[in-house]
């Protein structure tokens, strides 16, 4: 499980990630917020409305979902169960109340926390990045601040201060952990 604040670079350090190793597969998630441009439905996330979340809500579809920042997301069993099928391990990219929820279900989980290097910098990357109003990058800053104090219950913490390394350094956490499986 990769949790961490928004923009601390998650996503980059994935798929930098995924070159050098291999076996993971990515738990693409459900979202009711809006794609960005560039994102593609099934592939970042299966883009739902609000009433079909719910839909899968009633269903018993996720392992857990939650509300952040005025949107659904959730890890829908499906996603994980056929991964582990086939006999990958499986990424979980979620926030913290999520990684928490999937720890207490999955206790064999290991977590992650990606850290930015300060908040100023997270502040500078969510900006840079260009994908949110400032609005919601203001509001993304107010959660970090909670999630960065939560960071010791992680079973690991990588500081993304060089997404290369950052990336190196998540490897060999992965690699350490498949050989006490
Ligand atoms: P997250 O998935 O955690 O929300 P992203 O992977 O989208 O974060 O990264 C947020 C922004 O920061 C992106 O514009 C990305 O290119 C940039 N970024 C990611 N890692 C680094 C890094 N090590 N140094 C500088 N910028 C970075
Ligand atoms: P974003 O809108 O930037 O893609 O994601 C916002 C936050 O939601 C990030 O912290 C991301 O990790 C988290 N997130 C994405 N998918 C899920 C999910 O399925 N469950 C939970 N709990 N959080 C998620």
């Amino acid at each position: 499980m990769i949790s961490g604040p928004s923009g601390a670079g998650k996503g980059t350090v994935i798929a930098l990630l995924r070159r050098r190793l291999g076996g993971l597969s990515l738990a693409v998630s459900a979202t009711t917020r809006a794609p960005r441009p560039g994102e593609v439905d099934g592939r970042e996330y299966h883009f739902m409305t609000r009433d079909e979340f719910e839909r899968e809500v009633a269903a018993g579809a996720f392992l857990e979902w939650v509300e952040y920042s005025g949107a659904l997301y959730g890890t829908l069993r499906r996603e994980v169960e056929d991964k582990l099928a086939r006999g990958d391990d499986v990424l979980l990219e979620i926030e913290l109340r999520g990684a928490r929820a999937v720890r207490r279900a999955m206790p064999e989980a290991v977590l992650v926390f990606i850290a930015p290097p300060s908040l100023d910098e997270l502040g500078r990357r969510l900006r840079g990045r260009g994908t949110e109003s400032d609005e919601a990058v203001a509001r993304r800053l107010e959660i970090a601040a909670g999630e960065l104090a939560a960071a010791d219950e992680f079973d690991h913490v990588v500081v993304n201060d060089d997404a290369e390394r950052a990336a190196a350094e998540l490897a060999a956490i992965i690699s350490e952990e498949r050989k006490e499986d």
